[in-house]
């Protein structure tokens, strides 16, 4: 085995490479670019060497910069993860050439599958089945739109040397031929310097299905089960599942024994993944290789129980496989979200900004959160925009959907816009719940995604004004407490003479405003909200601990969560999540901006230490509670002479700026 490796990337995958690494008793060299100086993965690493500025053309894309960089550390193999390097033959030859192993299959074997034409001519030979398609030598548009009806419309188009969904275009009819074939070579040509097209059949709504395959140099190989990515925006993935839902056994079998034979015929070594196109009919056909570890490897590793990582590095050093076939087998279920820096709302365009709060679910036996980021780094235009993927198990599909639920409505993130709200939507939808996944899956049911429907929006108004009322009378507490407890002024309740109180006021849901009037009934714990969205009205009453809404309305009792951040609160229900704000208000708007209250977090944070216990009466400028955020710990202090009811948070937990931290009186 290695004693010493170099990483060639950063982020996430960098740093999930590091762990095994570790654990494996392996010494870590990271390269890092001039963005990357703070990054995690140079901090876990044990040596880093800088190779260039940020862009990746300059740093990470620079063979010559990473072989020196092993040399000059003395590594004896180099990761390339995903990305970058990784299917780079020239930078596989250059390893070989400088007696650096690399931590992947051969350069002709890179070289066969970097080209879908070649890679599909190689597995028509295998007799392994491919979409059909013309994927020729001659590259004349006549040639390919001959091709193209010889086929039927709609044809798909894609770049030869292409990748991450770039230059492929749907071509519904001989009419829109020209025009896309035209922008598809335009597209090739920038992204891969080559404007080659090959044409095949489209199929209307199949699904991506990949295996997992590992080849030894012992003549060994495996499949470790299927992935399915059919969930896709712009062709790419966003949530991955393992195994795939409805596979059957004999499917299973077929497919896997054909992604070991497509591997076999490249002389295959290490981990890589054959991508299949499954139609509804059960075929399924060949569409390339990936000569890497996937993003989504985890959910297999889930599943199996095993480190693929681990399996790469014993592979390269020139172990044998570690298991045979008939020794896999698959437990339960997982799924992999992509949490992205991005704007679903705006055709998912990616974002970028400070990370100026990120506090992930705790990873457990169920929940795993592989990241390269902290709180305070930048989401830049420089690299992928993915922030963490999340990682669930569970023994079933529908558990598993669960705990990825629960996991994305406890994931905090502020600063850039995500991806967060829409995953939370599609894990709690009800065709993704069925397993109806396709391709089409997100343009099919955008509605239900996007929750742009009218009915959505309103029914969640009463939720969201419940929690806004809820809010204020927490702030408005906190600020009494912090100066005369008895004084009417500090009262939250509207407090009027001889009347009904009052509030009115807007709140905006997904960008539109609703009235929504709330009269306050009854008093102390009796106390309810009449709560009227348009003719109707609903009464309510519930109960704040920390980011949970216990909420009764019309004797509807459930627990949702509302998380603050921007300016903006998104509540997460099994029906999807939400995101609104305030308009306009005497609901209290001021209290909630200024913060007023002693006892209320100044920003994003977490708790430290809990100064007294619950129940203890406190004097003036005594010491309560310490809290951490920025960096910095802040300590907060009775503003009177006064009683600790009840701690909201304990020591450990995350808390929103603008939260109220305990009960004073
Ligand atoms: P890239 O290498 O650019 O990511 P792929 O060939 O892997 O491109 O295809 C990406 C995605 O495009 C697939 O996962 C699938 O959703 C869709 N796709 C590819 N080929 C077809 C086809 N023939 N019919 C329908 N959809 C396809």
């Amino acid at each position: 085995m290695f004693k010493k490796i170099l990483i060639a990337n950063r982020g996430e995958i960098a740093c999930r490479v590091i762990r095994t690494a570790r654990r494996m008793g392996i010494n870590t060299v990271a390269v890092y670019s001039d963005a990357d100086r703070d990054a995690l993965h140079v901090a876990m690493a044990d040596e880093a060497v800088h190779i260039g500025a940020p862009p990746p053309r300059e740093s990470y894309l620079v063979a010559e910069r990473v072989i020196d960089a092993c040399v000059q550390t003395g590594a004896e193999a180099v990761h390339p993860g995903y990305g970058f390097l990784s299917e780079n033959a020239g930078f596989s030859r250059l390893c070989k050439e400088n007696d650096i192993v690399f931590i992947g299959p051969p350069e002709a074997v890179i070289c066969s599958m970097g080209s879908k034409s070649a890679a599909k001519n190689i597995m028509t030979a295998a007799e392994v089945p491919v979409v059909p398609g013309y994927h020729g030598e001659d590259q004349s548009d006549a040639r390919i739109k001959g091709a193209a009806g010889e086929i039927g419309y709609p044809v798909l188009l894609k770049a030869v040397a292409g990748g991450g969904g770039k230059g492929m275009r749907v071509v519904r009819s001989v009419a829109e031929f020209d025009e896309a074939c035209a922008s598809a070579r335009r597209e090739a040509a920038s992204s891969f310097g080559s404007d080659d097209l090959l044409v095949e059949k489209y199929l209307p709504r199949p699904r991506h299905v990949e295996f997992q395959v590992f080849c030894d140099r012992h003549g060994h190989a495996v499949y470790l089960f299927e992935r399915d990515c059919s969930v896709q925006r712009r062709h790419q993935k966003v949530i991955e599942e393992a195994p795939a839902p409805g596979m059957s056994p004999e499917l299973r079998r077929q497919m896997g024994q054909a992604a070991v034979k497509a591997a076999q015929a490249i002389d295959y070594e290490g981990a890589g993944t054959v991508e299949f196109l499954l139609d509804q009919d059960g075929s399924f056909y060949f569409m390339e290789m990936n000569t890497r570890l996937q993003v989504e490897h985890p959910v297999t590793e889930m599943i199996t129980g095993l480190d693929l990582v681990e399996w790469q590095l014993r592979i390269a050093s020139g172990e044998v496989l570690p298991l045979l076939q008939d020794e896999l087998s698959i437990t339960g279920h997982a799924f992999e979200a992509r949490i992205y820096a991005e704007d679903p709302d705006h055709d998912f365009l990616p974002a970028t900004g400070t990370l100026s709060y990120l506090q992930p679910p705790e990873e457990n036996r169920h929940v795993r959160v592989d990241t390269g980021v902290l709180q305070g780094d930048e989401v830049s235009v420089y690299y992928d925009p993915m922030i963490a993927k999340l990682i669930v198990w569970d023994e079933n599909r529908e558990r598993a959907l669960v705990r990825l639920a629960t996991a994305l409505s406890e994931y905090r993130i502020s600063g850039v816009t995500t991806n967060i709200s829409f995953l939370y939507n599609l894990a709690t939808s009800k065709p993704f719940i069925a397993g109806e996944v396709d391709t089409a899956f997100i343009e099919t049911h955008r509605g239900l995604l996007f929750h742009d429907s009218e009915t959505d929006r309103v029914q969640d108004l009463p939720l969201a004004s419940l929690y806004l009322l809820l809010r204020m009378e927490q702030a408005a507490r906190a600020r009494a407490s912090s100066t005369d407890p008895w004084s009417p002024w500090n009262a939250s309740n509207a407090w009027r003479l001889n009347e009904a109180a009052r509030h009115s006021g807007a709140i905006v849901l997904n960008g539109t405003e609703y009235e929504v009037p709330v009269e306050e009934i009854g008093s102390g714990s009796k106390r309810r909200f009449r709560i009227s969205v348009g003719a109707k009205s609903v009464m309510a009453t519930g109960e704040l601990r920390g980011n949970e809404l216990y909420a009764d309305i019309d004797g509807y009792r459930r627990r949702v969560v509302v998380v603050p951040h921007d300016g903006l609160f998104t509540l997460f229900t099994e029906q999807g999540a939400m995101q609104f704000s305030l308009a306009q208000a005497d609901y209290g708007e001021e209290d909630l901006a200024s913060g007023a209250g002693v006892f209320i977090a100044p920003m994003n944070g977490v708790v430290v230490k809990l100064l007294v216990e619950a129940g203890t009466a406190v004097r003036k400028d005594q010491a309560v509670i310490v809290m951490e955020a920025m960096k910095m710990e802040h300590t907060l202090c009775a503003p009177a002479d006064g009683l600790v009811r009840e701690f909201y948070f304990q020591p450990g937990d995350p808390v929103d700026g603008g939260a109220l931290l305990l009960d004073f009186v």
